[in-house]
């Protein structure tokens, strides 16, 4: 059994144990693994392992990929993403997970439109302030959303964040807390959303525990990434 296949087997075990510890059907955790940097080789890979979704945070090396392998597979866009390249991603990617701005919504919509596509998406959401870099603020949240819900071609399904590096997962919780407690309240003001995309190679468990209903993993299933 290649590494790639005995990784993502664990991940799986591991999703399905915590998820009923959890008291959760584990049916309702989609696991999207993080193929940036890895090559199409150990991609397809994962796919004949069993992988039905690839998140990628970089659309021109997304495209390459695509190109190769195609749309058997569910792609997702879970990087930073640049005005400039959103007639790119809505070609290449069914969902995308850190729409974090008015006009980066509006330009997807308007792309989204030329090409005759709805577009799932969710807004990151920047718990962690100084920390990380990308998604919006939290106070911003309700007016992106509602901007997105009178939107034709986007359909909002969820929230994402992404918190800073911990080596103790237990750290991650508050976060992923928060990001639930959000889209409760999001709920209670009418806007209801389905979709939690949250928890990494080391803290997904912690993640899941607290709602996750996408966990994006990455070095669990593909090994250490090079470094930059
Ligand atoms: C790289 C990346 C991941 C996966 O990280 P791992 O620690 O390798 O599992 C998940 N989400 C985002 C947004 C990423 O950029």
């Amino acid at each position: 059994m290649s590494n790639i296949r005995e990784n993502l087997l664990r991940v799986q075990e591991r999703i399905e144990k915590v998820a009923r510890r959890a008291g959760r059907d584990p049916a309702g955790i989609k696991l999207v693994a993080v193929s940036k940097t890895v090559e199409v080789a150990r991609i397809r890979e994962a796919i004949d392992a069993g992988v039905t979704i690839l998140g990628e945070n970089y659309v021109q090396e997304a495209q390459k990929k695509i190109e190769e392998i195609g749309k058997p597979i569910s792609w997702h866009f879970i990087g930073h993403l640049q005005s400039n390249k959103a007639k790119y991603a809505v070609r290449l990617f069914d969902m995308i997970h850190s729409v974090d701005s008015i006009p980066l919504a509006e330009e997807l919509d308007r792309r989204a439109e030329k090409e005759d596509r709805k577009i799932e998406v969710m807004i990151e959401v920047n718990l962690s302030g100084e920390a990380t870099k990308f998604g919006t603020e939290e106070a911003k949240t309700f007016d992106i959303a509602q901007k997105i819900f009178n939107l034709n071609h986007l359909s909002l399904v969820g929230l994402m964040t992404m918190p800073p590096y911990f080596e103790d997962p237990e750290l991650s919780r508050p976060y992923y807390v928060q990001l639930r407690q959000l889209m409760e309240k999001m709920a209670e003001a009418g806007i209801p959303l389905k979709e939690l995309s949250m928890g990494m190679s080391n803290d997904f468990e912690v993640a899941i525990e607290e709602g996750a209903t996408y966990v994006r993993v990455g070095t669990a299933i593909f090994g250490e990434r090079p470094k930059k």
